[in-house]
């Protein structure tokens, strides 16, 4: 068992727990007793392997960035997410739950969306197995996402908008759970990050995982060498940098980092870097690091990337960051957009503005010529065109 492992009650040190109203503790304790046996099932496995293969597409490749690594005199590869299909990383997970809700006998899939990235996601699985599907979103997201609205209605999937609150993320989870609520018997609710009440992160990190299992065994193919020195990933809820991270957590000479969003500037309130200037408490299910008020009132957080625009961050992560683990740094809106630029013609790839944080951390480090870097580049930048052109007057 790692040192990083969720320890049986749900805890990563003191990060993590199941904080639910009471209502709900049926609901996650048996998702908790029976995750692990289906996870480590053969047929669970066999059939996950198989859809990650022939549907999604991976493995992703593994791409040495040549004159990247020129410009910056280091070795940089990049994890290809945004070679999977739908674009990003977040299909991992769909496709895992969703198989473990159909081993739980489950026939109705709900999940919650900001940017509507998980939404899709979600709204693709439940199309390929043919289960129904709701997704809550907040009405002023769906109004600011209309692109993935329509995807999810073409998938099939039924988007319910949350009038409460903000109507943004935070409303729409709390949409969701009340739906859980009170249909605990039918329905699986999928949640779209490494994040929520245990044994969500632990089931979403192992879902996304596959990530740097590839990653592994790509860099011993192409390198020879055992272990790369830098793995680099962006952190909404943390659920690519988890998978990124996850089989290097026990290799101590690899050194890992994460990138939040600063938005407009870590010493400004419109950021959404949680690990930086959040403090500790409870948000959607778990203790962790998030941006509150004095009195505990949840911050909106601001990023131009509607993928990283999350209040809180995974628990894993809190307790990387304390345990100094991982090194945790923070790219601004200006910082992630040049970024993307400068991969886009550099490599021909243009990735998510998501993707692009953790590039821009690249300029904060101090390599050597002989380092070799891992940056996961979590989601291809299509649905981020217009933002480019506005910004880069295309
Ligand atoms: C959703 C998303 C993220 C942020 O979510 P994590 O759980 O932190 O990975 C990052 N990149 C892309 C492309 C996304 O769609």
């Amino acid at each position: 068992m790692s040192k990083y492992s969720v320890n049986s009650n749900g805890y990563y040190g003191r990060f993590g727990g199941q904080f639910v109203p009471e209502m709900l503790y049926p609901n996650v304790d048996n998702l908790k007793k029976v995750y692990q046996e289906i996870l480590n099932s053969e047929s669970f496995q066999k059939e996950y392997k198989q859809l990650l293969k022939e549907y999604v597409g991976r493995p992703t490749p593994l791409t040495y960035a040549k004159r990247m690594s020129a410009a910056y005199g280091t070795n940089i590869f990049l994890k290809r997410e945004d070679c999977a299909h739908t674009g990003a990383h977040k299909i991992n997970n769909a496709i895992g739950q969703i198989l473990i809700a159909k081993q739980m006998g489950k026939t109705r899939i709900i999940a919650e969306t900001g940017a509507g990235q998980h939404g899709v996601a979600t709204a693709t699985v439940c199309a390929l197995v043919g289960m129904k599907c709701a997704v809550y979103m907040g009405e002023v997201d769906i109004q600011r996402q209309a692109p993935n609205v329509a995807r999810m209605k073409m998938l099939g999937a039924e988007v319910i908008p949350a009038m409460t609150g903000n109507r943004t993320l935070k409303d729409a989870t709390n949409e969701a759970l009340r739906d859980w609520i009170s249909n605990p018997e039918d329905t699986f609710y999928i949640i779209g990050s490494v994040v929520g009440p245990h044994p969500y992160p632990d089931m979403v990190a192992k879902l996304q995982s596959i990530i740097s299992e590839e990653t592994k065994w790509q860099f011993r193919e192409q390198t020879g060498k055992d272990l790369p020195d830098y793995v680099m990933a962006c952190i909404g809820g943390g659920s690519n940098a988890a998978g990124s991270f996850y089989n290097f957590l026990d290799d101590e000479s690899v050194k890992l980092v994460a990138i939040e969003a600063a938005g407009l500037g870590l010493d400004t309130p419109d950021t959404a870097a949680s690990i930086a200037r959040g403090t500790e408490g409870i948000i959607h299910g778990s203790r962790t690091m998030l941006m509150q008020t004095d009195d505990g009132q949840i911050i909106e957080p601001y990023s131009i990337s509607a993928g990283l625009d999350y209040p809180g961050v995974g628990p894993l992560h809190s307790f990387l960051a304390e345990s100094g683990r991982a090194t945790v740094l923070a790219a601004t809106d200006q910082e992630a957009l040049d970024a993307a630029f400068e991969l886009t013609r550099l490599e021909g790839i243009i990735p998510a503005l998501e993707s692009a944080h953790a590039l821009a951390g690249l300029k904060k480090i101090d390599f050597k010529s002989t380092d070799n870097v891992v940056v996961t580049v979590s989601g291809r930048g299509d649905k981020d065109m217009a933002t480019y052109m506005d910004r880069f007057k295309l």
